[in-house]
């Protein structure tokens, strides 16, 4: 029987990893940016020297190749920045895929801007070239291309179309840190590159997020919109002295990244890689004992990609694999087998109850217009995603063998027992 019906769970004893992973070097880090009475980088430095928050966007830029890295406090803050540096604002439309968090359609609404939605492909989630033409209008200034879950969008058919186009590329590299593209890391290869850094990611730090770029001129940019229009001083601070300078080229906010946050990441950007390779063995091993469940394989990932960045794990569910029941039953079904959450990707965003714009005044008056060209379309490939993918976070993934056996062994045995399933359409307490 089900566990989900009362019947014995495939996985009773062991934990599932714990994230985010931290140690006593953690503890260490935090501690001396407590100490050092920092705080802030809009604070002056007791002792002299780069702020955390500098020195992590300067490693985190070298991590992906690129020339200079911007911190920031959240991964939405790193996108309103990224497209106010290239000027998007009243009266631009920027490309948005329908399958995503909501914070790359809130970002461009912050700048004043519609986002318009494109369809996806069915299989990975992400933008396609073809998708992205259908929607490009003589308004269209910037494509927000995201990479999602444990795979990347088509990058050099985008890049193509973008350069045809003459639009800005912003890649939202949130779920995929340091994946690379023919040996090189995305979020290099648009204007900018941004990255959430928020509790769930795989580079975590609570609240928290960057942008890269190869610009100096776009990189000037983003540090005043982030930072009060002030950027850095030419060289690191000496004691006593503020490493702000009041430029004030551009209008900014303070979206700037506590120094107790950058210490954190200085000591969970270096351990990045070595999970990287973990998460790699063990989604091999599900991929190896896919093939043997019909209707099951794992979420496709492009050829050029030599190396993939896992955030959320995908398998893609065939039509009818689990007989009638729903992807949310069979997620249910499997979540009471393994005590870990596996689930269905969110809702696509032009149904998903996060993306209202005519809920808050400042968009209201224009949205309802708006609206029809940004979201009045069919997105079959979005919503065929969404009801044939199942996903686990990443941390799943950083344990031992035995861990993707279990997965394996709940997989087969939820779809040996789908017609039971289907039979209950309501699973109840499990989300
Ligand atoms: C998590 C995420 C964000 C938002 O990041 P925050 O740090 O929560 O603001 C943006 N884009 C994508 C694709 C994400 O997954």
């Amino acid at each position: 029987m089900l566990a989900l019906h009362g019947g014995a769970p495939v996985r009773t004893h062991r934990t599932w990893p714990r994230w985010p992973q931290f140690d006593n070097r953690t503890a260490a880090e935090l501690l001396a940016a407590l100490h050092s009475s920092r705080w802030s980088v809009t604070w002056y430095s007791p002792r002299g020297g780069k702020s955390r928050e500098r020195l992590f966007a300067e490693a985190f830029a070298r991590y992906n190749g690129a020339a200079h890295g911007v911190s920031v406090d959240h991964g939405s803050s790193a996108l309103v920045i990224a497209l106010e540096a290239l000027g998007i604002g009243p009266g631009d439309e920027v490309i948005v895929p329908a399958m995503t968090w909501v914070a790359p359609a809130t970002a461009v609404l912050r700048v004043g801007a519609i986002p318009v939605l494109a369809d996806v492909d069915p299989d990975t989630g992400c933008l396609t070239a073809d998708e992205l033409r259908a929607v490009v209008s003589p308004r269209t200034r910037a494509v927000i291309v995201v990479h999602l879950a444990c795979t990347a969008a088509e990058l050099d058919d985008i890049v193509a179309v973008t350069g045809q186009e003459g639009l800005a590329l912003i890649e939202d590299c949130s779920q995929a840190h340091g994946t690379r593209w023919a040996g090189r890391a995305v979020g290099t290869f648009g204007a900018i590159g941004v990255f959430s850094l928020g509790a769930a990611k795989s580079l975590a730090a609570g609240e928290a997020g960057a942008a890269i770029t190869d610009s100096r001129d776009l990189y000037e940019r983003m540090l005043m919109l982030r930072a009060d229009s002030r950027g850095y001083t030419e060289d690191a601070p000496g004691s006593g002295e503020y490493e702000l300078v009041e430029h004030g080229t551009v209008m900014g906010a303070n979206y700037c990244m506590s120094e107790l946050t950058a210490g954190l990441l200085l000591d969970q950007l270096p351990r990045l890689d070595d999970q990287h390779a973990l998460r790699e063995q063990r989604a091999k091993e599900i991929e190896a004992g896919l093939p043997d469940i019909p209707g099951l394989a794992p979420i496709p990932v492009p050829a050029p990609v030599d190396r993939r960045a896992v955030y959320e794990y995908g398998i893609r569910v065939r039509p009818g694999a689990f007989g009638p029941a729903t992807v949310d039953q069979v997620a249910a079904a499997l979540t009471a087998e393994l005590g870990t959450r596996v689930y269905p990707p969110r809702d696509p965003l032009h149904r998903s109850v996060l993306l209202r714009p005519q809920t808050k005044p400042r968009f209201a008056q224009w949205w309802s217009e708006a609206a029809e060209r940004a979201t009045g379309r069919a997105f079959t490939g979005a919503d065929h995603y969404r009801d044939h993918t199942l996903l686990m976070h990443h941390s799943v993934l950083l344990g031992e063998r035995g861990d993707t056996e279990d997965i394996l062994t709940a997989l087969d045995k939820v779809r040996a027992h789908a017609d039971q399933l289907a039979a209950h359409p309501e699973p109840k307490g499990l989300t």
